[in-house]
């Protein structure tokens, strides 16, 4: 069968309108408005729509048909504005500029329409061709917000539409919009979001130089590059430095702000600013715009970011935040502590009293309660801190404090995404390895994976409030566990700087971190995740825990040898041999082959070290007969007195607490980091950096220790 020429006729005829009718739309917004549930919805597309800190990275791409019309959505990354301070801006700006897309879809959450609309002046100064869509406006709703939209779409000459992306409604009246502007059909109104009088002045005299420049015209409107340059601009400044009147442009720009800033006695960046705020609440104010009462759910989540990501008042209160977190974690779980030693050393005098002489005596009192008993105790310092961390991520404050750490991030070769990673570290580190998932450059998420096991981990409490408490006097013992802490977050700066400058090398692609609603966490919600991990805690005392004090309890117990007291006993058995072959290692640090054992045993798990050193020095009363014990009968006193007979200094304490801090986190980490990195390589190589960097800082603590 072929064709007739008048079939043929037809079908390129078809081909032809329907090239004629693909329109390209650039979805632009701020994080959080709904974009990326239009491009889904419209699409058919499944991209991740998230409450939680989600992103959109770079620009997904999709098409919607419509009566007739192919509309090609590009869904951008979210942006408050269209500055040239990070990434995402500069890439939202880029693509308005050089893809010329058809129509601008400026996506608005209607429920927050100052802010949002913020944004559109500066899409307004760009003289685009664009239509705005009130999403979210169920909210509005519910609240009972007066919005006069036609009114509003009138005062700023754009086109509005209310919709709810969520189901879909209005989003045939916006497609209607998007055709007519396309078509032309749809009378083209302009405004100029009015700056005031100096800043407008600024505008106009730099507008005069720009203008007959053939460059400019092509690529911006000489009103949003002049805009721009009175801004300063990065991007703007090196465009105009290229251009032939270059130096009359600079020069009249620096009048130009010299004259607002004398006038408006602020600078010109805030001063534009504020203009333009102005102008959005004066065209609220015009469509008599109000928000109604009955939900104001919002309203709170911005009354308190208002505060918490405040430019002055946010990282202090992180600070505060963090350091209430460990006070807490510490002090509080000291009187729990102190009840559940007392019931182990309960069951540990009951077993001794009660259960016949014999190997299995020794190993339940030494072995099991010896070691599972020294890990358990801190059961409460784990559940404080763990209900801190979920505290943080369930209300939303997470978020927020990856938003104020981002740009410490970036001086770090990080984003500040990474940072919730990291935090959760503190808890444990296999799913902080697996959260770094929400990280979608694979450079940061890559490196963010590496210097984790220097987030001090829950399984290193036990250790170092075993050994702090056992060397330093009550007051020092926090600031000391907090400066552990400290050095661990150095560490990993400086190593995120050198992995990112050396070793693991690329671009990154924009992304932005974006501010969930705040909710206040029920109770349960945070019992409930507390509990997962306690849970998960117990688990690991009954099952790896046990099992390596008992194998510990047992390679300290054969060859056994009846006429040797506990401690040459252990000397000379299969541990002491063990603990002495690798001396060689450890001497320069200033470690007994007790703590090597220790060190070695904690391979498997952080916590094995507190218990190996807890089995180790059970059952070993020698000392504590024939030693006077100097401050009172308190346990770790006595652990002391058995630490120093060993050869333990205050330096070597200091030196082995760094060393356990920084050296191979665990097997479960490492395993971890093989699976998100799919690389065996990148794990290899953070158990043996990671260890190596340990010595290395625990050699010279030592060192330097000694000296002072
Ligand atoms: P994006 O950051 O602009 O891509 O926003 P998303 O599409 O990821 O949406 C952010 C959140 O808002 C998601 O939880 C959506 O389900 C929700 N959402 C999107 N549109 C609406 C809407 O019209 N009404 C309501 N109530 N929620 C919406
Ligand atoms: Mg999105």
């Amino acid at each position: 069968y072929t064709a007739t020429y008048d079939e043929q006729e037809d079908i390129m005829q078809r081909a032809a309108t329907k090239r004629q009718r693909h329109i390209n739309v650039a979805l632009v917004g701020n994080p959080n408005c709904g974009k990326t549930s239009l491009f889904n919805y419209a699409s058919g597309a499944n991209e991740r729509v998230g409450n939680y800190s989600g992103v959109t990275v770079s620009a997904k791409e999709g098409i919607a048909e419509f009566e007739g019309y192919e509309i090609h959505l590009v869904d951008l990354p979210g942006t408050y504005s269209l500055s040239a301070y990070s990434p995402e801006e500069l890439y939202v700006r880029k693509q308005i500029i050089e893809k010329t897309p058809d129509v601008v879809l400026n996506v608005v959450d209607a429920s927050n329409l100052e802010r949002n609309l913020y944004l559109t002046t500066q899409l307004i100064d760009m003289h685009l061709r664009m239509v705005c869509a009130l999403n979210m406006y169920d909210e509005t709703e519910r609240r009972g917000d007066n919005i006069d939209h036609e009114k509003l779409g009138k005062l700023l000459a754009v086109p509005m539409v209310p919709t709810v992306f969520k189901t879909g409604r209005g989003v045939t009246a916006l497609f209607r919009t998007i055709v007519e502007i396309y078509e032309g059909r749809l009378k083209e109104g302009h405004i100029h979001v009015n700056h005031g009088q100096y800043i407008e002045q600024g505008i106009d005299s730099l507008r005069d130089v720009l203008r007959n420049n053939d460059d400019v015209r092509r690529r911006y409107t000489p009103r949003f590059l002049a805009i721009k340059l009175l801004e300063h601009d990065s991007n703007a400044d090196d465009f105009a430095r290229k251009l032939p009147n270059a130096d009359d442009i600079f020069s009249i720009r620096d009048n130009a702000v010299k004259t607002i800033e004398r006038e408006l006695r602020t600078d010109v960046e805030t001063a534009i600013m504020d203009a333009k705020y102005g102008f959005i609440n004066g065209a609220l104010q015009e469509a008599e715009f109000g928000i109604g009462k009955d939900e104001d759910t919002y309203k709170i989540t911005h009354l308190i970011d208002h505060v918490i990501t405040h430019r002055y008042i946010g990282f202090p209160l992180f600070i505060l935040i963090i350091y209430l977190m460990f006070y807490v974690t510490f002090s509080l779980g000291q009187y729990p502590m102190e009840w559940i030693e007392s019931a182990v050393s309960w069951i540990g005098g009951m077993t001794s009293a009660y259960m016949a002489e014999g190997p299995l005596k020794d190993m339940i009192t030494d072995g099991v309660i010896g070691g599972v008993g020294a890990v358990i105790v801190f059961l409460p310092q784990i559940l404080i801190l763990y209900a801190f961390i979920s505290f943080m991520e369930d209300s939303g404050y997470m978020a927020r404090a990856a938003f104020i750490m981002d740009k410490i991030m970036h001086k770090m070769g990080l984003h500040g995404k990474s940072f919730i990673p990291l935090i959760m570290g503190f808890g444990c580190n296999v799913p902080a390895v697996m959260a770094t998932r929400t990280i979608e450059s694979r450079r940061s998420r890559l490196i963010t994976m590496l210097i984790l096991p220097f987030m001090s981990c829950s399984a290193r409490l036990p250790i170092y409030i075993m050994i702090v408490g056992t060397f330093f006097a009550t007051q020092y013992q926090t600031p000391i566990m907090l400066l552990l802490y400290i050095i661990g977050i150095i560490v990993a700066t400086l190593m995120s700087r050198i992995l990112a400058a050396f070793l693991i090398k690329g671009d990154d692609i924009p992304f932005v971190m974006e501010l969930p609603p705040y909710r206040f966490p029920t109770l349960k919600a945070i019992a409930r995740h507390t509990w997962e991990k306690g849970k998960q805690y117990l688990k690991k005392m009954g099952g790896i825990i046990l099992v390596a004090s008992i194998i510990v309890w047992a390679l300290g117990y054969f060859p056994h040898n009846d006429r040797l007291n506990a401690q040459q006993q252990k000397e000379a058995s299969y541990i002491g041999m063990i603990g002495k072959t690798v001396q060689p290692v450890f001497e320069p640090l200033g470690f007994n082959w007790k703590m090597n054992v220790g060190i070695i045993a904690g391979i498997g798990a952080k916590e094995i070290v507190a218990s190996t050193i807890g089995v180790l020095y059970s059952g070993d009363d020698s000392f504590a007969d024939d030693e006077k014990v100097v401050e009172g009968d308190s346990k770790y006193s006595m652990l002391r007195n058995k630490m120093e007979q060993d050869g333990m200094t205050q330096s070597s304490a200091i030196s082995f607490l760094i060393f356990v801090l920084l050296y191979f986190p665990c097997v479960a980490t490492i395993a971890a980091i093989k699976n998100e990195a799919d690389s065996w390589g990148w794990a290899a190589f953070t158990a043996v950096y990671t260890t190596t960097v340990a010595w290395i800082i625990a050699f010279a603590a030592y060192n330097i220790a000694r000296l002072v």
